[in-house]
C-alpha cells in the first residue's frame, strides 16, 4: 500500500484541479506564507474523513470551497480525492453484517466532495460510501481518525497538550489498535442490536405463549379425544357387531315362532269351525216333535176320557133298557105276544127294541173307538220316549262338543296372547333396530366412516357350534355403559375442528419453535459477541501494553538523541473520572448517580527528564523543548507501528540548526517504512526530500503548484 497522489479541486485556495505526486518517500511542500501549503495538508486531513472544521480553520463545510476573487468566480464545491496504490490488496471493509465488501481494485480512491448548501460526501472508488465506511477503511491500512500521522501547523506538540485519555487514544491509533477498537464498537452495537432483538423475541415469544398454552390444551384435548374414539371405535365394533347379531337372532326367532303359532291358529280356526254352532237346532227339531207327541197323546187321552163317559153313559142306559124289557118284557110268547100285544104298543115296543139296538151298535163302535185310541195312546207314549231319549243323547253329544270348542277357544286365546306377545317383542326389535340405526348414525358423527367397520367384525365370543353366536346381554349392557360413558367424556371434550387447531397448533409451536432456536441463536451470538469482545479487549490490552513497552525504547533513543541525554517515557495511569451528570436527567428531579460515582479511566502520562535539568514538568518545557519532546514521541510511535505516510506541516518551525538536522536524519530513518508529506521552511528539512513541490499564490488569489529543485525550493520557500 503506497499513497500515490492526491487531487485537489475547488478546495480553499486550489481554486482548479491540482495534482500532487508522491513518487518518492520524501515529498518536501514548499512556498511562502500563505501561499496554500497548509491547506493541501488539510486538504489530506479532509478527505481522510476529518469532522472537525476547527483543525481544518473553518466554521462550516462551505469555508472549504473556494471563495473566488475579483479574477476568478467561486466554485460550487470543494473536492478532494486521495489515491492508494492497493496491488498487494491490503485495503480491507466489511458490511454491517461484518462480510468483507469486495476490494479487488490495483487503486483506492477515495474521494469527499462539499457542496455550497453544505452536502458532504465520500465517495469510494466512484461508489458513495458513509464516513464510517471510510473510517474502517482507512484503520485497515492503519491510518487512523485521530490524525496522530497528520501533525498540522503549531500542532507539534498536540500530543503533549493532549489529555491522558486522549494521548491514550492516539498511541491505541498509532499502534494500530484502532482497527480492534472499532471492531469493539461494532461488537458493542451488535451486542446492543442482539439484545434488543432477544427481547423482542422474548416480547413475541410471551404473546404468543397464552394462544400457544391454549392451543397446546386443545391439542391435548383433541389427542385425548382422538384415543377416546380409537378406544370407542373398538368397544363399537365389538358392541354393533353384537348388537345387530343380536336383533338378527331376535328377528329370526320371533318370525319362527310367529309362524309356528299362526299355522297353530290357522288349525285350531278350522277346528273350531268344524263344530258348528247349528248342532241345538237338531235338538230343537226332536223337542218340537216331542211336544208335538205330547199334545197329540193329551187330545188321544181327552178323547179317550170322552169316549169313556159316553160308554157310561150308553151302559146306564142300555141297564135301564134292558132292565125295563125284562119287566115287561118278560116276554114268555115273545113273538106271539108282541103280535097278540096292543099295536101301539107293539109299535112301541118295537121302538124300544130299535132304540136298543141303536145303542149297543154305539156301545160296540165305542168300544172299538176306545180300542183304537187306547192303540194311538200306547204308541204315542212309545214314541215320546224314543224322543226324549234322542234328545237326551243329541244332548249329551253336543255338550261334548261345545266343552271340545270351548277348550281349542282357550287355547286359540292362549296362542293369540302369544301372538300378541311376539307383535310386541317385534314391535321392540324394530324399535331396537331403530336405536341400533341411530347409534351408527351417533357413531359415525363421532368416529366416521369407521363405525361401518362392525360389519367385518368378527364377534368370536359365545359362537355356538352351528356358526351362531349367542350374545350376552349383561356383556352387552357394559358394553353399552362403556360406550355411553365415553361419548359423554367426547361431548364433554368438546374438540371440534380438531385438524384446524392441530394446523394452527403447528404453525404457532412452529413459529415458537423458531423463536426459541431464534433465541438460542441470538443467546449464542451473544456469547461469541461478548467472547469476541473480550478477546479483542484482551488483545487490545495486551498488544497496547507491548505496544506501549516498545514505543518506550524508541522513544528514550529519539528523546537522547534530540536532547543529547536525559530520557522520556511513556507510563499508563488510572485516573478515577467523576461521572458526567446527566443533566437532563437532573431536570427530571432524578438523581442518576451518587455524587462521589466515579469511573475508572486509563491514560497515558509522558515523563521527561531532561539532561542537566531537573525540571520534569511538561508545562516548564520551552517552546524547543516542547517540540522535541513530541517529535521524539511522534517519532516513536511511527518507529514502532509505521503509518503509510506521515504528513508533517512545520512540525521542525521551532528546532535550530543543530536540532534540524537531527529532526532531518530521523525523517530520513522514518521514510524507510513510513511515507512522509513534509511542510517545511527549514532549508535543512528540504535536502532530505527527493521531491520538492513548490506552492505559490498568484494575484488572482488562487495556489498553484510546480514541481521544483533544491535551489529553486529553497529560493521559493523565502
Ligand atoms: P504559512 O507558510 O504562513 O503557514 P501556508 O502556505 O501554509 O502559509 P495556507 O495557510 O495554506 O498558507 O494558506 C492560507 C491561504 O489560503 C490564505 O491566503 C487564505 O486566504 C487562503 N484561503 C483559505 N481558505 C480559502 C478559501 N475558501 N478560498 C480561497 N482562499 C482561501
Amino acid at each position: 500500500m503506497r499513497l500515490k497522489s492526491i487531487e485537489l479541486n475547488g478546495f480553499k485556495s486550489f481554486s482548479k484541479k491540482t495534482v500532487l505526486e508522491f513518487t518518492h518517500p520524501i515529498v518536501c511542500i514548499v512556498g511562502p506564507n500563505g501561499s496554500g501549503k497548509s491547506n493541501v495538508v488539510e486538504a489530506i486531513r479532509y478527505v481522510l474523513g476529518e469532522q472537525s472544521m476547527k483543525s481544518m480553520r473553518g466554521k462550516a463545510g462551505t469555508d472549504l470551497i473556494f471563495k473566488g476573487s475579483k479574477q476568478l468566480p467561486k466554485g460550487n464545491r470543494a473536492s478532494v480525492a486521495i489515491y492508494f496504490d492497493n496491488s498487494d490488496k491490503i485495503f480491507k471493509l466489511t458490511n454491517d453484517g461484518g462480510e468483507d465488501i469486495n476490494l479487488n481494485y490495483d487503486t483506492i480512491s477515495i474521494a469527499r466532495e462539499v457542496y455550497t448548501d453544505g452536502l458532504n460526501k465520500y465517495i469510494l472508488n466512484g461508489s458513495e460510501v458513509r464516513l464510517k465506511d471510510i473510517n474502517n477503511l482507512l484503520a485497515s491500512v492503519n491510518v487512523g481518525s485521530s490524525g496522530h500521522h497528520i501533525i498540522s501547523q503549531g500542532e507539534a506538540d498536540r500530543i503533549l497538550n493532549a489529555s491522558p485519555k486522549d494521548r491514550k487514544e492516539m498511541i491505541e491509533d498509532a499502534l494500530g489498535l484502532k482497527i480492534y477498537q472499532y471492531k469493539i464498537k461494532e461488537s458493542e452495537r451488535k451486542l446492543e442490536r442482539t439484545r434488543e432483538n432477544m427481547k423482542e423475541v422474548v416480547l413475541l415469544r410471551r404473546e404468543n405463549a397464552p394462544h400457544l398454552k391454549f392451543l397446546e390444551r386443545q391439542v391435548e384435548k383433541f389427542e385425548k379425544a382422538k384415543k377416546m374414539s380409537a378406544e370407542l371405535a373398538i368397544l363399537y365394533r365389538e358392541y354393533l357387531k353384537k348388537e345387530s347379531i343380536f336383533l338378527e337372532n331376535e328377528k329370526s326367532h320371533l318370525a319362527k315362532e310367529k309362524s309356528k303359532i299362526l299355522n297353530e291358529l290357522k288349525g285350531i280356526d278350522a277346528k273350531i269351525s268344524d263344530i258348528p254352532d247349528e248342532t241345538s237346532r237338531t235338538g230343537n227339531k226332536k223337542i218340537e216333535e216331542l211336544r208335538e207327541v205330547e199334545e197329540k197323546v193329551n187330545e188321544i187321552r181327552n178323547e179317550k176320557n170322552e169316549k169313556g163317559r159316553q160308554l157310561g153313559r150308553i151302559e146306564g142306559i142300555l141297564e135301564a133298557k134292558e132292565n125295563k124289557v125284562k119287566i115287561a118284557g118278560r116276554c114268555p110268547l115273545c113273538g106271539n105276544e108282541i103280535k097278540e100285544m096292543h099295536p101301539e104298543q107293539i109299535e112301541k115296543r118295537q121302538n124300544e127294541e130299535k132304540e136298543l139296538q141303536a145303542l149297543k151298535n154305539s156301545h160296540t163302535s165305542i168300544l172299538a173307538e176306545m180300542k183304537n185310541l187306547e192303540a194311538a195312546e200306547k204308541k204315542g207314549v212309545q214314541s215320546i220316549e224314543t224322543l226324549k231319549q234322542a234328545i237326551n243323547k243329541e244332548m249329551e253329544s253336543l255338550r261334548d262338543k261345545e266343552r271340545e270348542k270351548f277348550a281349542w277357544k282357550v287355547k286359540y286365546q292362549e296362542l293369540s296372547s302369544n301372538l300378541e306377545l311376539i307383535n310386541i317383542k317385534e314391535a321392540n326389535v324394530s324399535k331396537g333396530e331403530e336405536t341400533f340405526q341411530n347409534e351408527v348414525r351417533e357413531g359415525r358423527a363421532l368416529i366416521g366412516e369407521e363405525i361401518l367397520s362392525y360389519k367385518t367384525f368378527s364377534a368370536q365370543d359365545g359362537s355356538v357350534p352351528g356358526g351362531q353366536v349367542l350374545i350376552n346381554p349383561e356383556e352387552q349392557e357394559e358394553l353399552r355403559k362403556k360406550i355411553e360413558r365415553i361419548k359423554i367424556k367426547l361431548e364433554d371434550a368438546g374438540v371440534g375442528g380438531g385438524s384446524e387447531i392441530l394446523k394452527e397448533f403447528n404453525e404457532v409451536s412452529e413459529r415458537d419453535k423458531f423463536l426459541t432456536k431464534e433465541m438460542e441463536d441470538l443467546a449464542e451470538s451473544v456469547k461469541s459477541l461478548e467472547k469476541i469482545m473480550a478477546d479483542l479487549k484482551e488483545k487490545v490490552d495486551v498488544e497496547f501494553k507491548e505496544g506501549i513497552k516498545k514505543i518506550n525504547i524508541e522513544f528514550k533513543e529519539f528523546f537522547t538523541l534530540m536532547f543529547g541525554g536525559g530520557s522520556g517515557s511513556l507510563s499508563v495511569i488510572v485516573e478515577n473520572k467523576k461521572k458526567k451528570r446527566d443533566e437532563a436527567m437532573e431536570e427530571e428531579g432524578e438523581v442518576p448517580f451518587e455524587e462521589d460515582e466515579t469511573t475508572p479511566e486509563q491514560g497515558i502520562d509522558i515523563n521527561v527528564s531532561l539532561p542537566h535539568k531537573k525540571v520534569k514538568e511538561l508545562q516548564a518545557l520551552s517552546g524547543g523543548e516542547r517540540s522535541l519532546t513530541s517529535i521524539a514521541l511522534l517519532f516513536a510511535m511511527s518507529q514502532v507501528n509505521p503509518p503509510p505516510f506521515l504528513v508533517l506541516d512545520e512540525t521542525d518551525a521551532a528546532l535550530d540548526e543543530a536540532n534540524s538536522r537531527k529532526y532531518g536524519d530521523m525523517l530520513e530513518k522514518l521514510s524507510k517504512h513510513s511515507q512522509l508529506v513534509v511542510v517545511t521552511h527549514n532549508r535543512e528539512t528540504m535536502s532530505r526530500a527527493s521531491m520538492l513541490y513548490g506552492v505559490t499564490i498568484g494575484f488572482d488569489s488562487a495556489s498553484k503548484l510546480l514541481s521544483v529543485k533544491f535551489d529553486e525550493a529553497v529560493a521559493i520557500a523565502k
